[in-house]
C-alpha cells in the first residue's frame, strides 16, 4: 500500500474541510438546524446541498457520466471521514447510508436503463432511498436464509407479501430496493427488486422510535399486502437477490466506518478543545497522565481503525471483496466510535453531558455501530471462516484473498 495521497485528492480533502468548518460547524451549534428527529432540517439541507453541488462534490462516489466525482473506495475512504466531522455532512454531499449504499450498488449491478430509472434520481438528489432487507421474528435478520417475505411470480409480475422492519429513511423514500424470498436455496432463494413509494400494495405500520437521533424518514416497520412489482423492475437474476445484498453491504459497511472515523475525531477535538483551556488542581487537564492516556488510546483506535479502512478500500480498489478486513474495520471503527464518544464526554466534565457540544448526540448515535449492517459478532465470526480457510495466507500481504 502507498500512503501517500495525491495533489488532486489532497485538493478534494481541503475543498471537503472548508465546507465543513465554514458552513456545517456553525450551524450545528444552532437548535434551530434540527429538525425533531435530531437531524438535520430539510429547508436547511436543500440549500446546503445547492453549494455542495456548486462545488462539484455532490454524490462524488458515483461515476463522472452520471454526475459524480469517479471516487473509488480509496477516495471516499479520504473524504468520507472529513465530512462526518460534522454530524451534517454526509447527507450535505450525498454520501450518507442509505443512499450512498443504495447508489453504489445499483451502479454495480442495474442495467442501464434501471439505472436511468432508479438510480439517477438518487444521484441528483431529486429522490431518497431505502433498502428493504430485515424482518421481525422468525424472519430475517443477521441469518438471510430466514427471511420470509415473499415475491410470487404471475406470469410477467411478481406479487409481494410479508413483514419488515428497521428499514432506515422509509418515511421519505420514494425508491426502495426489495429482498424477498423466490425459492427454497439457502444460497439461491433470495431476489432483488426496485419499487416505488406509490406503488401500491405496501404501507408504513410505524416509525419505530429509537435511542439515538433519526436518519430523514426514520427506521420504519413495513408490511406488504400483495404488492405488484414488474418483472423489468426485478435486480439482477432471479435468485441473487442474496449476492446483490452482499455486494451492496461489502462497500456499505466500510463507508459507515469511513464516516464514523470523522465522528470518532471530531468528540477528540472537542476534548482536546476543552482540555486545553481547562484547569485543575494547579495544572492544566492536558498535563495530567492520566488523561494523555484516555487521548492516547482513543486516537490510537482511530488510526488502527483508518489503517484497516483503508486496507480494505485498497483490496476493494483491487477487485477482491476484501470480506474478512471489511468485518475487521467494522468492528474496530464501531468499538471505536463508542470509544471516542464515552471518552470524550468524559473528560469535558459536565460540558460533554449536554447539549453544547455535538458528544452527547455522537453517543446516543454510536451504539448503533455495533449492530446495523451485521452484528459484531457476525462479523467475528466471518474472519474466523477466513482464517479456518485459508490459515497463514491470512496474514499475506498485498491484495490478499477473499
Ligand atoms: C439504526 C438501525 C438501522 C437499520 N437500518 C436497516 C435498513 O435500512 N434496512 C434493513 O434491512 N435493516 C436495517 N437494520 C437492521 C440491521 O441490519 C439488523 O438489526 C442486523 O442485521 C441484526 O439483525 P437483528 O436485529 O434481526 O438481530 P438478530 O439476528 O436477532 O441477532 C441478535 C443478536 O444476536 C447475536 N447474534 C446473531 N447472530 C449471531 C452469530 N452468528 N454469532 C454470534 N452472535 C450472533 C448478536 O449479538 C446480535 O446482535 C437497521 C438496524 C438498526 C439498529
Amino acid at each position: 500500500m502507498d500512503f501517500n495521497v495525491s495533489a488532486h485528492d489532497h485538493q478534494l480533502m481541503d475543498q471537503v474541510d472548508g465546507f465543513v468548518n465554514d458552513r456545517l460547524l456553525p450551524l450545528e451549534q444552532s437548535r434551530q438546524s434540527f429538525d425533531e428527529h435530531d437531524n438535520i432540517c430539510e429547508d436547511l439541507l436543500q440549500d446546503l446541498r445547492a453549494e455542495v453541488k456548486a462545488m462539484g462534490l455532490f454524490s462524488p462516489q458515483m461515476p463522472v457520466a452520471r454526475g459524480g466525482a469517479g471516487l473509488g473506495p480509496v477516495g471516499q475512504a479520504l473524504l468520507y471521514e472529513r465530512m462526518n466531522r460534522s454530524i451534517f455532512g454526509p447527507v450535505c454531499f450525498n454520501c450518507a447510508a442509505p443512499d450512498d449504499g443504495n447508489m453504489l450498488v445499483l451502479s454495480k449491478v442495474a442495467t442501464p436503463s434501471q439505472q436511468d430509472r432508479w438510480l439517477q434520481p438518487i444521484i441528483d438528489g431529486r429522490v431518497r432511498s431505502a433498502f428493504v432487507m430485515t424482518e421481525p421474528h422468525p424472519g430475517g435478520g443477521s441469518d438471510p436464509s430466514m427471511i420470509q417475505t415473499r415475491a410470487e411470480r404471475r406470469g410477467d409480475r411478481w406479487m409481494v407479501h410479508g413483514h419488515k422492519w428497521f428499514i432506515t429513511g422509509a418515511g421519505v423514500a420514494s425508491h426502495f430496493i426489495l429482498i424477498a424470498k423466490t425459492g427454497e436455496g439457502a444460497r439461491d432463494g433470495l431476489t432483488a427488486f426496485a419499487f416505488h413509494k406509490d406503488d401500491p400494495g405496501w404501507s408504513i405500520i410505524r416509525r419505530i422510535p429509537i435511542m439515538g437521533p433519526e436518519e430523514h424518514g426514520g427506521h420504519c416497520e413495513l408490511r406488504f399486502d400483495g404488492l405488484e412489482i414488474p418483472d423489468e423492475n426485478r435486480l439482477m437474476e432471479v435468485g441473487q437477490g442474496l449476492k446483490l445484498t452482499q455486494i451492496r453491504l461489502g462497500i456499505a459497511r466500510l463507508t459507515h466506518c469511513m464516516r464514523w472515523l470523522g465522528l470518532a475525531q471530531r468528540c477528540l477535538e472537542v476534548a482536546h478543545a476543552y482540555v486545553n483551556e481547562r484547569k485543575g488542581f494547579g495544572i492544566l487537564l492536558k498535563d495530567r497522565e492520566s488523561v494523555q492516556m484516555q487521548l492516547g488510546r482513543v486516537a490510537m483506535a482511530i488510526d488502527t481503525g483508518r489503517l484497516l479502512t483503508m486496507r480494505a478500500a485498497w483490496r476493494l480498489q483491487q477487485g477482491k471483496k476484501a470480506r474478512p478486513d471489511i468485518s475487521m474495520a467494522k468492528i474496530q471503527v464501531a468499538d471505536t466510535l463508542q470509544l471516542a464518544a464515552d471518552t470524550a464526554i468524559q473528560l469535558c466534565g459536565a460540558r460533554g453531558y449536554s447539549q453544547d457540544t455535538p458528544l452527547e448526540w455522537i453517543y446516543r448515535y454510536a451504539r448503533q455501530a455495533r449492530l446495523v449492517d451485521g452484528a459484531s459478532e457476525v462479523h467475528q465470526s466471518v474472519i474466523s471462516r477466513a482464517y479456518l480457510e485459508n490459515g497463514r495466507e491470512f496474514f499475506a500481504w498485498g491484495s490478499g484473498h477473499d
